[in-house]
């Protein structure tokens, strides 16, 4: 009998190739929030073309199912840190860029399908400085944002738990897997393919390659791969892991909305009755940026004693869940959309404000396409 090949093997029928492994006009890699918005954003202005994503994993695995779902614009001291390194004007052009990336999403999918709840965001403090100088620049920044938002007096005093806090009205909670489940609905309906757990292994103009060495042409290519990105083109932007948990229901939980502390670098909310707590990267910046997704015990030890030390939580609350997620960091925060070789694109780096800002980003590179 004549020897079967795994060329043979392998070999893909007529159906196949026209109707499931044709070369797609555009390949995008990653199924994340920019990757699956750029599939959507592409198919509604070229419906006729086709259109491929490649994820890894077997659903979206870096940060758009494993965030906080925060829809948020950003805390006083976040802005206040972020203009010493950037300057006002680009802080307040990003700030700008979420409230219009939100609007976007919201308007996009409808804020049933994103679990969406206007609960309104605040600030908290225990450096009585740091509050003191967030609060004298409340007038100066509303002013600003009133100018280019058209929302009037977004920040304001408030108090929660006996602490110091700022409030911030136009602050949402939305349920980021109700997102992205919806997303990739959406995309499947106007005849997005997705090839899941498939990695892309290498790059170059006209074509990919996946782990299993097989090739695919595409006549134009995106890296939506944020956090990844440094593994298929040089790039400056950095992982970064983030960890968060949730704990056991509590009994008359007080934290109910969105919450912010320290520069932005510690988040919590509620999920119904349970506490989700989040953060503190800065305390051992170096072992987190990484690509793989773990626990630092440090870290989790840190936010174990704020919830106690600070949230004041009952004694006996627990955790219920945890988990990590990686983002991808630019050094100046600014997300980068640009080409990184003949039609191939790269919208990545989104520093960790993706859900904010990841439609906004998708809608600019498939302009640019
Ligand atoms: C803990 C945490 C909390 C956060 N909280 C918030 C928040 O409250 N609000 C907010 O606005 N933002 C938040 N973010 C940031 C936000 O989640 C991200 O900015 C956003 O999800 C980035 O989307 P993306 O599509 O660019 O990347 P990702 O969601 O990371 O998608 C990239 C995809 O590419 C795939 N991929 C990578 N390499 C390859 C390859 N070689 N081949 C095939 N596929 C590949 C990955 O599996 C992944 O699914 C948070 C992030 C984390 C980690």
């Amino acid at each position: 009998m004549d020897e079967i090949t795994d060329e043979m093997r392998a070999a893909a029928s007529y159906w196949e190739k026209t109707a499931w492994k044709q070369s797609p006009d555009l390949l995008i890699v990653g199924g994340g929030i920019v990757g699956a918005s750029t599939a959507l954003f592409y198919k509604e202005k070229y419906p006729d073309r086709d259109v491929l994503i490649v994820e890894r994993g077997e659903i979206p695995e870096g940060a758009s199912t494993r965030n906080a779902g925060f829809a948020c614009i950003g805390s006083m001291s976040e802005h206040l840190a972020d203009m010493e390194i950037s300057g006002k004007e680009t802080v307040l052009n990003r700030i700008e860029r979420r409230w219009r990336g939100l609007q976007l999403l919201r308007n996009t999918l409808g804020d049933e399908a994103i679990g969406y709840e206007p609960v309104g965001g605040r600030e908290i403090f225990t450096d009585e400085e740091l509050y003191d100088t967030c609060r004298g620049r409340i007038t100066e920044l509303n002013k600003q944002l009133a100018d280019r938002l058209g929302e009037k007096e977004i920040y304001s005093i408030t108090e929660i738990g006996g602490l110091s806090a700022i409030k911030n009205r136009v602050e949402g909670a939305l349920h980021s897997g109700k997102l992205m489940r919806s997303l990739h609905q959406k995309i499947a309906e106007k005849g997005v393919r997705v090839w899941w757990n498939k990695s892309i292994d290498s790059v170059k103009p006209g074509s990919v390659t996946l782990s299993d060495g097989e090739e695919i042409q595409a006549d134009k290519i995106v890296l939506a791969t944020n956090g990844f990105t440094s593994g298929l083109t040089d790039t400056t932007i950095k992982p970064a892991r983030g960890y968060l948990f949730v704990s056991k229901p509590i009994e008359n939980l007080p934290w109910c909305g969105t919450f912010h502390y320290n520069k932005g670098y510690i988040y919590f909310r509620n999920v119904g009755d349970c506490l989700m707590l989040g953060g503190a990267r800065d305390l051992d910046k170096e072992r987190e940026t990484t690509s793989e997704f773990g626990v630092n015990k440090t870290i989790k030890n840190h936010l174990v004693e704020f919830a106690n030390g600070v949230l004041n939580l009952p004694e006996d609350w627990e955790i219920e869940m945890e988990w990590s997620g990686i983002m991808g960091m630019t050094p100046d925060k600014e997300p980068i959309i640009k080409p990184v070789d003949e039609n191939v694109w790269m919208a990545a780096g989104l520093s960790g404000m993706g859900i904010a800002i990841g439609m906004d980003v998708a809608k600019k590179v498939v302009e640019k396409l």
